[in-house]
């Protein structure tokens, strides 16, 4: 992530190498914990917040469903620590073992990380000497995408339970033997089955009882077809989102899924408001600035849940935190019953109070500064949601054939960056519509620009840095924002909503014709790091990157 990160391996320092407690019984040799000497900074990258949830509207027995599905999200806490590096827990006590300052940082950050390894660094590590292996715990470290490819070509009959999403992979002599999710992490998966089920039997809506029942029953049989058709039917006011999901903890072959939970609570009316937006999707394709015949209408069917986060763990808490999601991944239930999208309402509030307000403050005139607003940050990111189902998902005039195969690798940032400035044209569409107030539009339009320096920070490496960098500099080379002699912005928003609307306009037309050349054109013009952009950057150094939540609806303290 920040160039500043990546620090020589020769600077590591070693810190207490002894084993505290010469008797103890383990007769492991004594062995050195090397820990970067910047990890406090590495550490101060995450802000300390605290993410609150109003309980009070929930019933008695809500409450008591809730303090269930908490404890079973701890218990996949775990198993995704497990997941990430089956010695982590042993690690960690060694760690935690030794004294100063330093080792209380490593400590910390190996709690932000889930690991000795640094996930905003391409898993350099901080502590220790180990190497992170890119297959993480789902294979032997020593094993190579090639070396799996020839096995399954000689064992055909094994390919199956080889690249299932829900098995572990290990030697055994020269075989490549699997043992299912439900037998390697049992210790964790028991128990959270059996937390659920009581949950089950507490709740008194039919829906969310039958989803606890069957992804019970998943956790011990490893099938989670017909507890992924029951998430995607759950109507409750506790919204929970809790099993093995996303596959990006296995960069060895983006096959093994990971634990994580999401224990929350539904706000109805603003899940409904949502809803109004996604039944307004054709009138926006109408609105699109293109041309009739490029106009198309996709379905719309996935339901949209506008959620407080009250207890998060696993895959999703591990470094740069989750503001909203759409599962299931599943195909099967993708084409049976669409996909679910939930926003953490509480989450995003967080990271704007933590970060987006300190950004702006830096990169902003002070005359400006008061048009930010966590309602337009919100409403940026739904809508962001919300517009990549629109423009051309073909190119004209072919028989089928989709954008994302004519962009190739140019496709990711293109179509990032048309769903955030989409967003933004559509937001500005609804104030005119009068489905927000008319104070809403300076808001939304100053929100959005200051929030392109946050998203630039991730890097242009990053589909979503990349087309950060691509709109800023539309934007700057058109003048619509002017820097005063402090470096700070003064946006003229007029003019910033001319551009928003010609650039929706050159991005779309650019995807209808399939231009890869256009499309390279524009990104090498205006998708980087200028000076002047790196210039506000590094202003910007002392803003923590992300947030280090601390849940206290569950329980969790500020004294970490
Ligand atoms: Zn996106």
């Amino acid at each position: 992530m920040t160039n500043n990160r990546i620090r020589a391996l020769g600077l590591l320092l070693t810190v207490l190498l002894m084993v505290s407690g010469a008797c103890a019984p383990p007769p492991e040799p004594e062995k050195a914990m090397t820990i970067i000497p910047d990890v406090s900074d590495r550490l101060a990258q995450f802000a300390l917040t605290a993410v609150d949830t109003d309980l009070s509207r929930l019933s008695e027995t809500e409450r008591q469903v809730l303090d269930k599905l908490i404890e079973a999200g701890k218990h996949l806490d775990r198993a995704f620590l497990l997941q990430a590096w089956p010695e982590n827990p042993a690690f960690r006590e060694r760690l935690a073992a030794r004294e100063g300052d330093l080792v209380q940082a490593a400590l910390s950050y190996f709690d932000v990380m889930y690991g000795p390894w640094d996930r905003l660094s391409h898993r350099e590590t901080f502590v220790g000497d180990h190497p992170h292996p890119p297959g993480a715990g789902f294979y032997p470290e020593d094993l190579t995408r090639d070396e799996l490819e020839s096995y399954i070509e000689a064992h055909p009959d094994e390919e199956e339970a080889l690249m299932s999403w829900y098995t572990v992979i290990r030697r055994e002599g020269e075989r490549l033997a699997t043992t299912p999710y439900s037998e390697v992490y049992r210790e964790e998966l028991e128990p959270a089955a059996a937390v659920l089920r009581e949950a089950a039997e507490l709740t008194d809506n039919e829906s969310l009882r039958d989803f606890l029942q069957k992804r019970a029953d998943a956790f011990l049989s490893d099938d989670y077809y017909e507890s992924e058709k029951a998430w995607m039917d759950l109507e409750s006011r506790i919204e929970v989102t809790i099993g093995p999901y996303e596959v990006y903890e296995d960069e060895l072959l983006g096959q093994k899924t990971a634990f994580e939970a999401f224990i929350t609570v539904n706000d109805p009316a603003a899940s409904a408001a949502l809803d109004r937006f996604k039944n307004l999707l054709p009138e926006m394709e109408i609105h699109l600035p293109i041309p009739d015949e490029l106009k198309t209408t996709r379905g719309t069917e996935s339901p949209i849940r506008v959620v407080d986060l009250v207890f998060a763990g696993g895959d999703t808490r591990a470094g740069v935190q989750t503001i909203a999601y759409n599962l299931p991944n599943d195909e099967r239930i993708r084409s049976e019953k669409g996909s679910k999208m939930v926003m953490l309402r509480n989450v995003m509030k967080a990271k704007f109070e933590s970060i987006m307000v300190r950004v702006a403050g830096e990169v902003m005139d002070a005359s400006q500064t008061d048009l930010l607003s966590a309602e337009a940050f919100f409403q940026e990111t739904v809508f962001h949601e919300l517009s990549h189902g629109l423009g051309p998902a073909y190119v004209t005039g072919s028989d089928q054939k989709e954008v994302r195969e004519a962009l190739q690798e140019l496709y990711s940032a293109m179509e990032e960056a048309k769903a955030d400035v989409t967003g933004a044209y559509n937001i500005l569409y609804m104030v005119d519509r009068e489905e927000f107030p008319s104070t809403f539009r300076n808001e939304l339009l100053a929100t959005y620009f200051a929030g392109l320096f946050r998203s630039v920070r991730f890097g242009t490496g990053e589909a979503h840095g990349k087309g950060a960098a691509l709109q800023l500099n539309y934007y700057l080379d058109r003048e619509v924002a002017r820097a005063g002699e402090d470096g700070k912005f003064t946006v003229d928003l007029p003019a910033l909503e001319e551009a928003i609307r010609d650039l929706v306009r050159e991005i779309c037309l650019i995807q209808a014709a399939g231009d890869k050349e256009k499309a390279a054109a524009l990104l090498d013009q205006h998708g980087k790091i200028t000076p002047r952009i790196q210039q506000t950057l590094d202003r910007l150094e002392s803003v923590p990157v992300d947030i280090r939540p601390v849940y206290t609806a569950a329980g969790e303290t500020m004294l970490r």
